[in-house]
Order: C-alpha cells, then structure tokens, then sequence
C-alpha cells in the first residue's frame, strides 16, 4: 500500500469539543500523547458549553467531600433498578471508572468540582433524593486568558450573537474552559477549530487518521498513530437524518447549537463498517416555543397546568424533563403542548426556560397568547372552551386539597426541588391557576441531543456489525448509543458517562 501523505501527525486525534472530547484530549495530552481536537465550529464546547454541567459521576471523593453517603453500590442498585442488566458489561466500567475520572481531573490544579444538591429522576431503589451530581466551580476569565473567547457562550447570548457576558464562566463554560485551561498546560494539546472530520481513513483494516474540511474550503488528512475518538455530538440537528432513524421533534427545536451537530462523525465510521444503536433516541425535554422557531428547554415548573389538543392534563408537569418529553410523544394531540398560567406570575412563565424571551415578544409573535377568561383563552389555541374550563376547576380543586388525584404531582422529591414556594401547603406544586388575564405558553418537544450513535464496547471501542472493535476507532457522548437505553436516569448521565468513556477510551489507546 502507498504510504499516506499526512498533513500533520498525532497519536491522538479527537472529533469534537464537548465535556466528553476535552476530558478525553486531556488524558491523552497528560499522558505525554500528542493530541488535536478538531472542532467544527469557531467556537469549543457544543451543547456541553450550554448545560449545567452537572456531571453524574457516582461514588467519588467530590461525594465523598460533600458527605453525602453516595456510592457505587447505591448507584449500580440504582441503574439495574431502570436499566436491567442489558448494558452491565457498560455500566460496570461506568461504575468503576467514575471515581478516577473524578481524581484525575481534580488532580489538575486547572480543575475543581463541588457537589450540588439535585435530584436523580426516578423513585427506584438506590436514588438519592438530593442527587449525586457535581459541578465545576466557576471560572474567572482571567485565568483562561484569550482563550476565554474560545469557548461558546451561555445559549441565550450565543443564539443572540454575543460574546460572554462580564464576570466568570461557570457551569458549562466553566467546565469546557477548565478542561481547555489544563490541555493548554499539558504542552501536548492543540484545538483546531473551524475543522470538521469528513472521513476516516483505514489502513490494513485500521483507523489510522481523518480527513477533515477546513472553514476555508480546504481538506486537511491528519495522522492518529494511537487512535481517533468521535466525541462530536449527535445529529439532533440533521432535518434528514432525524427522519430516516424516525427521532421525534425536530433540528429546529433541538438545542444544540446552530449548525453543529448534524452526525457527520457517525456517518464516517458507518461508511467504514461501524455499527449503530438506539437510533431514534435522545435526551428529551419539554421546549417553549421561541418567536424564531426554534425552542428552549424548559424545566422546573413551578406553576401553571399543561394541556393537549383535547384541552386535558395528561402528565406530572413537575415530572424530570426527559420523563415529561416522553410523555408528549406518547399519544397524539400533545405537540404542541399548551402551558396553562395565569397572572400570579406577573405574566411570566412559571419555569425555567433557556433562553428565555420577555412576555410582550411572545404575545406579539403569538407563541404565546392571554385573555381575561379561560373560554377566550382556549378559542385563542384552538381547544375546546368547556373542557379548559373542566381541567382548570378540577386542578384548582387539587390544589385546594393538595392532592393530583390524576398525575400525582407534588408527591416526589424531585417535583418538590423546583417548587416556587416549598412552605406553600398543603401542595407546593399545586398553585391554582385562577387569577385572570390567564396566558397560554405554546409547548413543543425538545432534545438536549440524540443519545443514539455508534455502538462501543466498555473501552469506548467502536464496534462492527459482527461486534468486532474497529481498530483504532473509539467513541463516546452522543456519538456513541448511550449505555443508558432509554433511560435519563439523573442530572448529569449525558456529561458524565461521555467523559467516563473518552477517559476509559483513551486509556485504552495508551496501553
Ligand atoms: P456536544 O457537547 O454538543 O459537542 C459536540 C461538538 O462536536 C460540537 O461543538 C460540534 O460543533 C462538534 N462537531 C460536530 N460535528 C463535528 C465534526 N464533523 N468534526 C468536528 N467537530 C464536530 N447534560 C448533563 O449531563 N448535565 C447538565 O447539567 C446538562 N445541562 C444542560 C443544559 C442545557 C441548557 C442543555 C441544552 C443541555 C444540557 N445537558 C446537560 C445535555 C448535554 O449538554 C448534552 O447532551 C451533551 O453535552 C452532549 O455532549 P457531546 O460531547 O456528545 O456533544
């Protein structure tokens, strides 16, 4: 075979720039590798740049450090509990791997977590009501320096086309700069941006570099001595790709940035043999819908009532968002969703929302809509009049006696989380919506990424159609099927099990 003409040479080459990717270029840069992240966009981070950065890494010293009793055991009981044992060979190295991920990156003087208080998302043995998860602790842009500008800004000024706002980065942004911070000081790591992989190149059946598309219109092939990792997102934001696997919702409403996420990196190693998984799958979460088109992703409801085409409840509104999107997709007529409120919120929404808009932007663009009577309101979205009027008295009913006799609502730690008031009694989740004018939000289904991909053993190991790994290829976060099926199991899964198999992936090519 003709020797390849590389551009540049590696030993590890890595697709993408979320938590996954930037966790996975550090342990390669720290181990002496000389390693690229190849980032699309002008921008480092993705949809890991947006998010809370909550990181759901069970039984390590940050728990340890908090008190809060966690550990493997509670949280494998936790994950047989939702999962069964399809993916144990997974969720075993998941389990026993967190803890050294957690060490090693707190090894670095660039990088430090803190527990935070956040419900897991399922009443099933093993949870912990107050949540497992960590975070990064903010970061002040001085110590990122230049590179601050690096990484992609908080959703709402980077859907507005701003830069960061004064003052540190955090959650997000934090933990993408610190994972930045500490590749830079490792002398071995270097970011491309503006670089996407198109293709993977294969040399006696191994994955031995990539081609990547340049934003000057140019192609550049870079070596992988040790091998490539796929860490690029999913292809939440792929219109065609989305309705060949059948994932519900649509590019628009998803939440990954404009333009990124669209599975080139799964299409690649598919061209050469790679397997997919859990192709219809994503991170699901209730959106508003934006005067843009495009959604936010709305959680903690701390009021209000949601309804369907028929003008009836038919979930938990305070259920975890992924649960609630689940249910949205469940039976027709509830997409679009409408959130029922009313003016006990100063006409704002009683949730969170990300990004959120003011309510006069709404109204005008008719996203949203208000009258002075629940019959105006429901002729306004197109509801029978009678039964809005039926599902609000029969919910103020509930919150007069404190008790979902539908839904349940107000009756599991998580509901009570993001209750507005929890002192409220007898129901916090319960606030009656009875205080004209009343609004109603237009509610459409959102993803914080598809979660299915490439199918990957325990190391991260991309595998064929027979089940063989592909030599020199690895994958994780949404590039690669999820371990957690379809499952959202708690805050943090999506970060915390793509930084655990990048980590395990790249200790794979370094033996
Ligand atoms: P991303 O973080 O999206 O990164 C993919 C990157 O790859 C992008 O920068 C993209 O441009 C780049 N890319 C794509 N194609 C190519 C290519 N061909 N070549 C090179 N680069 C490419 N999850 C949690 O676990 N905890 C949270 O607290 C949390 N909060 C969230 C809050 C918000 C508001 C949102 C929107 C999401 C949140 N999520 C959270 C979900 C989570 O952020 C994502 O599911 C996860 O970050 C996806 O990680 P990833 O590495 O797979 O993709």
């Amino acid at each position: 075979m003709a020797a390849q003409a590389w551009d540049d040479e590696y030993d590890v080459v890595v697709a993408g720039s979320g938590a996954g990717a930037m966790t996975g270029a550090l342990t390669a840069a720290a181990s002496g590798l000389r390693t690229v992240v190849l980032e699309k966009t002008a921008l480092l981070g993705g949809t890991s740049a947006y998010s809370g950065a909550a990181v759901w890494l069970p039984g390590t010293q940050v728990q340890r450090r908090a008190g809060i009793g966690d550990s493997a055991e509670s949280a494998r009981a936790y994950l047989v509990a939702l999962l069964g044992e399809a993916e144990a060979d997974r969720r075993e190295a998941f389990l026993a791997t967190a803890p050294e991920v957690a060490e090693f990156l707190e090894r670095d003087p660039a990088i430090e977590f803190e527990w935070r208080a956040f419900p897991d998302y399922f009443p099933a043995p093993g949870r912990l009501d107050a949540g497992r998860s960590f975070v990064p602790l903010d970061l002040p842009a001085e110590r990122l320096g230049d590179l601050a500008a690096l990484v992609r800004p908080p959703v709402d000024r980077d859907r507005a086309g701003l830069g960061h706002a004064e003052g540190p980065l955090s959650a997000g942004r934090a933990l993408i700069g610190r994972l930045l911070l500490a590749l830079t000081n490792t002398g071995n790591g270097t970011v491309r941006t503006g670089t996407a992989l198109t293709r993977l190149v294969v040399e006696d059946g191994r994955v031995t570099g990539v081609e990547a598309a340049t934003a000057d219109g140019g192609t550049v092939r870079l070596r992988a001595a040790r091998g490539v990792l796929l860490a690029a997102g999913g292809f939440e934001g792929d219109a065609a790709m989305r309705a060949e696997h059948g994932v519900p919702g649509t590019a628009e409403w998803s939440m990954a940035p404009a333009g990124a996420n669209t599975g080139d990196p799964i299409r690649a190693a598919a061209a050469i043999g790679a397997a997919t998984g859990l192709m219809d799958e994503a991170w699901w979460c209730p959106g508003v819908a934006l005067p843009d088109g495009r959604a936010a992703f709305t959680l903690g409801f701390r009021g209000g009532l949601m309804v369907d085409a028929s003008g009836r409840r038919f979930a938990n509104e305070s259920l975890p968002y992924d649960r609630m999107g689940r249910e949205m997709t469940a039976a027709p007529g509830r997409v679009p969703a409408h959130l029922i409120f009313d003016s006990r919120s100063g006409g704002r929404l009683p949730a969170i929302s990300l990004p959120g808009r003011p309510t006069e932007e709404h109204l005008e663009a008719g996203t949203w809509v208000r009258a002075e009577s629940l019959p105006e309101l429901a002729e306004l979205i197109g509801v029978p009049g009678d039964a809005l009027t039926g599902t609000v008295e029969r919910f103020n009913g509930f919150a007069e006696t404190g008790v979902d006799e539908d839904f349940h609502r107000g009756e599991d730690p998580y509901d009570l989380f993001f209750a507005g008031r929890p002192e409220d009694r007898p129901n916090p989740c319960l606030v009656p919506v009875d205080t004209p004018p009343y609004y109603a939000a237009r509610v459409v289904l959102s993803d914080l990424g598809t979660k299915g991909g490439l199918r990957t053993d325990p190391d991260g190991r991309v595998l064929d159609g027979d089940g063989r790994p592909i030599p020199g290829l690895y994958a994780a976060g949404n590039t690669s099927a999820s371990f957690s099926g379809r499952r959202y199991p708690g805050p943090g899964v999506p970060i915390g099990s793509a930084m655990v198999f990048a980590y395990r992936a790249v200790r794979d090519m370094a033996r």
